[in-house]
């Protein structure tokens, strides 16, 4: 299968379709006079050498802390930490959610908890997520931390032989938060960023330009970061000094620059900023910052990389428009590329399965009805149970050859059912594990959207793997969501092809 962009003017610019800008909520850019870029992982897209480089150096922390030296053998691997998994802090599990918020996967250490097992804990209502016990995995910044609970946990209770209580598996989750939050903090991080922008930053040659042509058609840019300026100055200057002639520095791409946000606190709270030049600002709150750009609320669009800081928070308080940037969209749809034969064979077994059942629902009532039948006609007594009429019109022996058609009917249903079953197995575990052999498809979890992926649809207006993407697009691009189909209208997919 092969995935063809159905935009027209969007292929002639060379844009494949993973590069996309997807669309949940329309948005027409002429009504949208500002764009707002949150820098880390939004306008800085970072390689996957950063998560390994924070886990080392948290767990240089915690093994000063008196967690085993053993865990410094350990180096991060991307497959234990996808956004939206959330850390089950009372248990020691970590786990993925569907849009319903129902458990539908967990691990224990590096264990895969068993169904039976998921629904006896996590059947009762779901979970109320801002509760204390939850951790979310909003950001990219977050994944080593699942990652790293799933190995301490297996490390910690493989070496001394039983398994952890809640008051070690809260503390455990709290230590690892603390050395993360550390080693943001203690700028041991940054620095090595800062040391060798190369080896941490995915530099993006087509982001210079996507912000030039916003600029020209007269939109006021603007960077709004939790990062402070000296780590802003450092990375902004290596994403865009130099890149295009007519701009002196980094600076003279933006009308506003704010640094420290603290967001989502920014979005909360009405506080003057620090002003440290012309159109550069340290923390505050958005009203300011509305006022000295002079555009607000929908016209506004956000573009970042946090669920809940940058997308829900700023949506729901200032009314701003929002795009989220998701940089796993290209290996998504690179998987379902290459897994799209079997997505649309296990989609067809579904379907066969549905029928299946309900022949196998209609072939055993009709058995029964068949060995009533027979009961009545091999009994002296009277019976007043009704007798199907197609049945009553038959002789004894006709009625035996029918029951024991019916009886082989239902066998096959049977064997049917099975066989697809164990091929509807055998293909999911083939297709997750071109998505993420631990937590299958970031967006979706068997036949829902997955949390993530439902907050996504909810918050983000817009969404799509880079921000330089936008350079495909006219800054006058009216974005309209596909047209979204009820159950019964799915038969127009077939219709429409
Ligand atoms: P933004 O995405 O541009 O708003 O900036 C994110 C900033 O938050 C970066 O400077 C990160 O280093 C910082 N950051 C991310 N996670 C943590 C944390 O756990 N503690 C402190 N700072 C963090
Ligand atoms: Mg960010």
């Amino acid at each position: 299968m092969t995935l063809t962009s159905r935009t027209p003017g969007v292929e002639t610019l060379g844009l494949s379709y993973s590069r996309r800008i997807f669309v949940n909520r329309s948005i027409d850019l002429d009504e949208i006079d500002a764009i707002g870029f949150d820098m880390d992982y939004t306008l800085c897209r970072y390689k996957p050498d950063l998560e390994a480089l924070a886990t080392k150096l948290a767990i240089g922390h915690l093994v000063k802390r008196g967690y085993p030296a053993a865990l410094s053998e350990i180096t991060f691997d991307p497959t234990w930490g996808i956004r939206g998994l959330v850390i089950d802090t009372a248990k020691g599990n970590v786990v993925k959610m569907d849009a319903h918020r129902h458990v539908t996967r967990a691990w224990h250490g590096l264990t895969p908890i068993s169904d039976d097992q998921r629904r006896e804990t996590y059947a009762s209502d779901p979970p109320r997520l801002s509760a204390e016990r939850w951790a979310m995995m909003d950001t990219l910044f977050s994944t080593p931390e699942s990652f790293l609970y799933c190995h301490m946990v297996d490390l910690i209770e493989r070496t001394s032989g039983k398994p952890m209580d809640t008051p070690e598996t809260r503390r455990l989750y709290a230590d690892i938060r603390y050395c993360i939050d550390l080693v943001h903090r203690d700028d041991s991080l940054k620095s090595a960023v800062r040391e060798d922008l190369e080896r941490y930053i995915d530099f993006d040659p087509h982001l210079a330009t996507a912000l030039h042509r916003l600029r020209s058609a007269g939109k006021k840019l603007f960077v709004l970061t939790n990062s402070d300026m000296s780590y802003t100055e450092h990375v902004m200057t290596y994403l865009l000094d130099g890149a295009l002639s007519g701009y002196r520095t980094w600076h003279d791409y933006f009308d506003a620059v704010w640094v420290t946000a603290r967001k989502p606190r920014f979005f909360e709270v009405n506080e003057e900023p620090f002003r440290l030049g012309d159109k550069s600002f340290d923390q505050g709150s958005r009203q300011y910052l509305e006022k000295h750009i002079g555009v607000a609320g929908d016209k506004v669009l956000y573009v970042g990389d946090h669920i809940y800081g940058d997308v829900l928070k700023s949506r729901s308080t200032t009314g701003w428009r929002t795009a989220l940037i998701m940089p796993e969209v290209e290996s998504e749809l690179s998987s379902l590329e290459s897994e799209g034969d079997a997505l649309a064979r296990r989609t067809e077994l579904e379907e066969e399965r549905f029928e299946l059942e309900g022949a196998l629902a209609s072939a055993e009532l009709s058995l029964r009805a068949a060995r009533r039948a027979e009961r009545r006609n091999g009994s002296e007594e009277e019976s007043d149970e009704p007798i199907d009429p197609a049945l009553a019109a038959l002789s004894a022996e006709e009625i035996v050859s029918e029951r024991e058609k019916l009886r082989s009917w239902v066998v096959e249903l049977r064997t049917r059912l099975d066989e697809n079953a164990t091929e509807v197995l055998r293909l999911t575990a083939q297709i997750e594990q071109h998505f993420n052999p631990n937590w299958g498809q970031l967006l979706n979890e068997r036949h829902k959207h997955s949390l993530f992926g439902n907050q996504m649809k909810s918050y983000a207006c817009l969404y799509t793997s880079r921000v330089s993407n936008l350079v495909a697009y006219s800054p006058r691009h009216t974005f309209q969501p596909p047209r979204d189909l009820l159950p019964h209208e799915r038969v127009l997919r077939y219709v429409s092809q």
